[in-house]
């Protein structure tokens, strides 16, 4: 059964896009830790970051970094963070994080509340700095 973030990319689950190349697509997290809490994904659906292929994973890498630029763009903050996880949804993806402390970062922490249309607002910021 395809993952969650499959039927994301094929656009049968509504997601707030924020880029997408042929092999990679990036979406913001429903539940985020700070605005701009991101989610980059390959379209190839692995499980586990580390079982992609050494181009498909590079170039993952290299398609975040210009994601972190356009959240730093438009998001105040001293840093993206990084952060991989994967215990809830099997198909490898990276969070990017806007922090301004260690703290931001504790995936223990409460949820923010955002609602549709600061999370479309948000995400189109971004999608217009995407270079
Ligand atoms: P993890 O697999 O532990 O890295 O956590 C999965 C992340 O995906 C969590 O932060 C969820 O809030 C996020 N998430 C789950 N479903 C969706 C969705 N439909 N759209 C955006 N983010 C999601």
């Amino acid at each position: 059964m395809a993952s969650i973030f499959s039927k994301i990319v094929n656009g049968e689950i509504p997601s707030y896009r924020v880029a997408e190349d042929e092999k990679y697509f990036a979406f913001l997290d429903i539940n985020p830790l700070a605005e701009g809490h991101t989610l980059v994904i390959p379209k190839q659906e692995v499980d586990y970051l580390f079982n992609l292929d050494q181009e498909t994973l590079s170039g993952l890498v290299l398609f975040a970094q210009r994601v972190a630029k356009a959240i730093e763009s438009v998001i105040p903050c001293k840093r993206i963070g990084v952060a991989v996880l994967g215990l809830e949804v099997p198909h490898a993806h990276i969070h990017l994080i806007p922090i301004n402390s260690e703290s931001d970062i504790d995936f223990h922490k409460p949820k923010l509340k955002l609602n549709p249309e600061q999370l479309d607002a948000i995400a189109q910021k971004i999608a217009t700095k995407f270079e």
